[in-house]
């Protein structure tokens, strides 16, 4: 039988910290201890920073994004490019997106993607939410920015027939050749998604 390094308490802490993504129970001692040593300067503001955000943490009404207000700090920017609406899966999706600085405007949470195997259909988006805001806001073009994968591919198609009637453009990433990728290392499926979308020079 291993015998108990620390008390409960700190046992709780660690197994707490292995949920986080990337951390295993190795991270997580590890950081449960640096912690520890550190708790004037780094444990107790973030064990305040985490109540905090805990006590005001909200679903965006309008995108679905989670902030500490609501509209969120990304829909009550002004500075923001209006009419375009990009649609992501996940509020991880609109972070990364944020993240590569490479759109400025503003986005739709979905909450997943369809998935006729796990049983989450339209009703378990927010795709009516999406298209009533097409409407009311008078929206340009809707960016479906989600996943290569066969889920993320039928809700593009689903979401790109739903649209069809309100006029609105509607656009998708490119897929192909990642930045600083090698040709020979990329699969089939990626090589010929990308000789499909080639672009002219
Ligand atoms: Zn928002």
């Amino acid at each position: 039988m291993r015998r108990a390094v620390a008390g409960p308490e700190i046992e709780r802490l660690i197994q707490l910290l292995a949920r986080v993504p990337g951390l295993g129970p190795r991270s997580a001692r590890r950081a449960a201890l640096h912690l520890i040593k550190k708790r004037e300067s780094l444990m107790a503001p973030l064990a305040g920073a985490m109540d905090e955000v805990l006590a005001k943490i909200t679903t965006c009404q309008v995108c679905g994004n989670l902030d500490v207000r609501s509209p969120c700090s990304v829909c009550a920017d002004e500075t923001r490019e209006a009419g375009i609406l990009v649609v992501v899966a996940d509020v991880a999706d609109l972070w990364a997106l944020e993240r590569s600085g490479a759109v400025s405007a503003r986005y739709h949470v979905l909450g997943g993607t369809l998935s006729p195997l796990d049983g989450i259909g339209p009703d378990d988006l927010n795709v009516a939410s999406l298209l009533a805001r097409v409407n009311r806001e008078g929206t340009g073009e809707v960016l479906l920015a989600l996943g290569a994968t066969v889920d993320g591919q039928t809700t593009a198609h689903y979401i790109t027939e739903l649209l069809r009637e309100t006029g609105v453009k509607v656009t998708r990433l490119a897929h192909g050749v990642p930045v600083g990728g090698e040709l020979d290392y990329l699969d089939e499926g990626t090589l010929a998604a990308a000789i499909r979308a080639r672009t002219s020079l």
